[in-house]
C-alpha cells in the first residue's frame, strides 16, 4: 500500500530563497518530508488528506538560535536553584516546548541548562512529549566565577568546588575535559561564555572571563567530536578571543565594536542577537527587587544597546541567525524578535530568512531545514496576513507541522 499524502493548499507559499511570496501553491508531504511544490491548488486521490490553508501565508519552521527551555523568567528564579529537583525542572520544561513548537518555532538551539534539556531532546524525538526539535549544548561552560559557573552567589559553604563536569574549567585541559563531558552527556553542540553575563549573580557582565588558549582548547576538542561552539559575549575583548579561536557564533554580542565586526566577517562568524532579551531584562529591572542587587544594574546597562548593535552589525554585513533567549522573557512570544529586527533595520525578508535559511546553515542542516523544497522535512507555518509588509503578521501563527504532523490547525 502507498504512503498517505498530504496536500496543504496554501494561499500563498514564500519562497526564501527566491524572496518571493508565490500564490496558490500545493505542498505535497509524504513521510514527513515535502515530496513535491505544485503549482495551483493540486486535487488529492482518495486515500489522502487535504489541509486548506488558502487564507494563510505559508512559510517553512522557524528556527530560534538561542532558547533555554527548562527555565523561565520570574521574581524567584534565584530561589528554584535550591527548591527545585531535576524532575520539576523536567515537568516545567514540558509547557515551555509546547509553547514554542506552537508559535512555530520548530526547531531550537538550546543554549544550556543543567543537562535535563538533553533529556527533553530525546522525550521529543520518541514522540512522547510534544515540543520543537532541539539541538541542545546541554551544560555551559565557563571559569570559577564566570557566567556558566553553577553557584555563583551561593552562600560559601554551599559553593563547594565545580568543576569540568559542572562545567566550569580553568585551564586549556580542563577546557578540554568540559567539552568531552558534554559529549559524553549527548550534547548536540558546545556554549560557552567568554566575558560575564546579565542574569549570574557576579558583579561584571561583560569583561572577559576565559582566556584564547581556554576557548580554542574549547574549539579544537569540540571540532574533533564533530560538535560547533556558540559563544556568549557582551564585551569585545572576550568577543575578540573567541572569533580568533574559531567559534561558530557569536550570541548577544552587546558591546561589539566595528573592529569585531570587521573580525566577524573576516572569520565567517555568525552573530545571533537576542534583541527580546535585551529589552526585557531592562523591563524587568525596573520592577523593584525583581532580580538580585547584582544584577540590576548589569539588567539596565545591557539590556537596552542589543537592538542598536543589531543595526549596527546588519549594516555591517555581518551574518545573522534568528535567537531570542527565551526563559530570560517568557516562552512562545518569540516572534516578537521578528518587530525589533525590522525596527533595526533589517527588511522583513531578510529577518525571515535569518529564522529559516540562515538558522539552517549554522545548524549544519541545509539538507533537512530552512526552506520548503523536496527532499527537506516538512516543517510548515502558516500565519494570518502578509509578514512582507506587516511583520506582526508572524505573531499569528495559525498552523504549524512538525515532521509531517499536524500541532496546531484554525
Ligand atoms: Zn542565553
Amino acid at each position: 500500500m502507498l504512503a498517505q499524502k498530504t496536500y496543504l493548499h496554501c494561499g500563498r507559499l514564500l519562497d526564501v530563497r527566491a524572496g518571493k511570496l508565490l500564490p496558490e501553491r500545493t505542498l505535497v508531504v509524504e513521510n514527513g518530508r515535502v515530496q513535491a511544490v505544485q503549482t495551483g491548488y493540486t486535487a488529492a486521490g482518495p486515500a489522502d488528506k487535504v489541509i486548506d490553508l488558502k487564507s494563510r501565508t505559508v512559510m517553512p519552521g522557524l528556527i530560534d538560535c538561542h532558547v533555554h527551555l527548562e527555565g523561565e523568567t520570574s521574581k524567584d528564579n534565584f530561589l528554584r536553584e535550591f527548591t527545585l529537583n531535576p524532575a520539576d525542572v523536567a515537568f516545567g520544561s514540558l509547557a515551555h516546548a509546547q509553547k514554542t513548537l506552537l508559535a512555530g518555532f520548530t526547531t531550537v538551539r538550546d543554549l544550556g541548562g543543567s543537562g535535563v534539556n538533553v533529556s527533553l531532546r530525546n522525550a521529543i524525538n520518541r514522540g512522547q512529549v510534544v515540543g520543537p526539535r532541539i539541538f541542545t549544548a546541554g551544560k555551559a561552560i565557563s571559569g570559577t566565577g564566570g557566567h556558566m559557573d553553577p553557584t555563583n552567589g551561593y552562600r560559601q559553604d554551599l559553593m563547594g568546588v565545580p568543576g569540568p563536569a559542572d562545567g566550569v574549567a580553568n585551564s586549556p585541559e580542563q577546557a578540554r575535559q568540559a567539552v568531552r563531558e558534554q559529549y559524553k552527556r549527548g550534547s548536540d553542540l558546545i556554549k560557552i561564555a567568554s566575558t560575564g553575563g546579565v542574569l549570574s549573580v557576579a558583579k561584571d557582565g561583560s569583561s572577559a572571563q576565559m582566556s584564547e588558549e581556554e576557548i580554542r582548547a574549547v574549539v579544537t576538542t569540540a571540532r574533533d567530536l564533530g560538535l560547533v561552539v556558540a559563544c556568549h559575549a557582551h564585551g569585545a575583548e572576550g568577543m575578540k578571543r573567541a572569533i580568533r579561536a574559531g567559534v561558530t557564533s557569536i550570541e548577544h554580542g552587546t558591546l561589539m565594536d566595528d573592529e569585531t565586526m570587521k573580525l566577524m566577517k573576516k572569520y565567517g562568524t555568525w552573530y545571533v542577537p537576542t534583541i527580546t532579551a535585551g529589552k526585557s531584562v531592562a523591563d524587568s529591572a525596573k520592577i523593584p527587587n525583581y532580580y538580585p542587587p547584582l544584577v540590576t544594574p548589569k539588567a539596565l546597562a545591557i539590556g537596552p544597546k542589543l537592538q542598536g548593535t543589531f543595526g549596527r552589525a546588519y549594516k555591517a554585513g555581518v551574518k545573522i541567525a534568528f535567537g531570542t533567549d527565551a526563559s530570560v522573557y517568557r516562552h512562545g512570544v518569540n516572534a516578537l524578535e521578528f518587530r525589533y529586527m525590522v525596527e533595526a533595520g533589517m527588511p522583513a525578508l531578510e529577518a525571515l530568512r535569518s529564522a529559516t535559511l540562515s538558522a539552517a546553515e549554522l545548524l549544519g542542516q541545509t539538507e533537512n531545514l530552512g526552506s520548503l523544497e523536496p527532499g527537506k522535512l516538512a516543517d510548515v507555518v502558516a500565519v494570518d496576513g502578509d509578514p512582507l509588509q506587516d511583520i506582526d503578521a508572524m505573531q499569528r501563527v495559525r498552523f504549524v507541522m512538525k515532521q509531517g504532523t499536524v500541532y496546531r490547525q484554525e
